[in-house]
């Protein structure tokens, strides 16, 4: 490959979705030698097949995580022009910089400790999630501090056992909420839940949390709590267990493009496009001879005179060390395989005999390249580590954005 004018030459060549595929290198960009591109329009679009099969469930957009690593800000906005009427936060901080970032839309966040933000929650406007009689006290405790009746979701543990009521839990829980409620602090908005096995929708363990769910909701509604919302399902959930949907489904990778389990399809199967894509400039081409060892350790052996390139890309970036001699690059117009370890802030690929120059573009997963899910093959992780672990080091630059 061969550019007078650097990468960008590639985009302005290039018609259709990989020009906007090759956007996305800013000076910022183009100086550090690395960028993710992130795909607005393929997020919109992910959301939309995902709504399609939510089929009248409401969609919340889960965006903790700076949105699984793609950019908190940008996504929830795209997420909410979309069709999400509601956004996913597992921390109340990432709630409350969705609200003083002006973002609407409803908020729900999950995951607190004691001596979490709730005021500040109920202050912008912020569901939160109630697991445990501490936090209902805490969040009562807010709603008189601020004068905010909080809005509140209370979460059943149906067998993850991560956050959430246990069924012998779950009694206490309600009627402690429901005398809250009567005394006006608070308004239990939703009842939830969370599953262990949506990714294999036929593992035993679905079935029997969907049926402890609606026990829980029975239970519930006995009570005379009144929820506007019941939500159980992820992105698995909502693409492969039907009976998961209730009022509201919570997705997350399969809005990034990425697949939540092979058992409910590649992303291609399942009509997905990546919303990230990282790129990297080549900062060094060069011959070595047969036999010449390759990066830390010699894990890899030139087995012939070939050419390298140096991607400068390293674990500091989010690239797995597991990806030594597996992950795979787009380079040279071939995929090719790191060649020996992944260092701190760069990996080599191993070009053969092909030609290359100093600047010129790989790509390392997303559109027109390998898939973050190949990554994570390759490296014995799942897509949705790949991408939330692209570290800051490299810029974020948001493309399909709407006017
Ligand atoms: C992360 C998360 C989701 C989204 O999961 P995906 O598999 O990415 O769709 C949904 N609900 C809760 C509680 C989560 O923590």
């Amino acid at each position: 490959m061969r550019h007078t004018e650097g990468v960008s030459a590639v985009g302005e060549t290039t018609a259709g979705p990989s020009a906007a595929q090759h956007a996305g290198w800013t000076p910022e960009a183009r100086a550090r030698g690395a960028v993710a591109t992130v795909d607005l329009d393929a997020l919109r679009s992910n959301l939309a097949r995902c709504a399609e099969a939510a089929d009248g469930a409401q969609v919340m957009a889960v965006v903790k995580a700076d949105a699984y690593g793609h950019g908190l800000v940008p996504c929830a906005r795209a997420a909410l022009e979309g069709g999400a009427t509601w956004l996913g936060a597992a921390l109340p901080t990432e709630a409350i910089a969705l609200r003083d970032a002006g973002v609407g839309g409803r908020v729900l966040t999950w995951l607190a400790v004691p001596g979490a933000p709730f005021a500040g929650c109920l202050t912008r406007d912020v569901d939160v999630s109630v697991s445990a009689l501490w936090a209902l006290e805490e969040v009562c405790a807010a709603a008189r501090a601020t004068g905010v009746r909080a809005r509140v979701h209370l979460k059943a543990d149906t067998g993850l056992s991560r956050n959430g009521a246990t069924p012998d839990e779950w009694p206490a829980l309600v009627s402690a909420a429901r005398v809250m409620e009567a005394e006006g602090l608070v308004e239990v908005v939703g009842l939830w839940s969370h599953l262990a096995s949506a990714d294999a929708p036929t593992h035993p363990s679905v079935a029997r949390q969907l049926d402890v769910f609606d026990e829980a909701l029975g239970l519930a509604e006995a009570a005379g709590l009144r929820p506007e919302v019941r939500h159980l399902a992820n992105s698995a959930g909502t693409l492969g267990v039907p009976r998961s949907h209730h009022d509201l489904v919570r997705v997350g990778i399969a809005m990034y493009g990425l697949s939540p389990g092979a058992d409910i399809g590649t992303a291609r199967d399942l009509g997905l496009r990546p919303v990230m894509t990282l790129r990297a400039r080549l900062a060094s081409v060069k011959r070595i001879r047969a036999g010449a060892g390759v990066s830390y350790g010699h894990e890899y052996t030139a087995s012939r005179d070939t050419t390298v390139g140096l991607v400068p890309l390293g674990y500091a970036d989010g690239i797995p060390r597991a990806a030594a001699n597996a992950g795979p690059i787009l380079a040279a117009g071939a995929v090719r395989t790191v060649a020996g370890r992944v260092c701190m802030d760069q990996v080599v690929v191993d070009l053969g005999d092909d030609e290359a120059e100093p600047g010129d573009e790989v790509v390392v997963f997303g559109a027109g390249g390998p898939s973050a899910d190949d990554w994570a093959a390759a490296c014995g992780t799942i897509g949705y580590e790949i991408v939330t672990r692209i570290g800051p080091r490299v810029p974020r630059v948001p493309v399909g954005v709407t006017p």
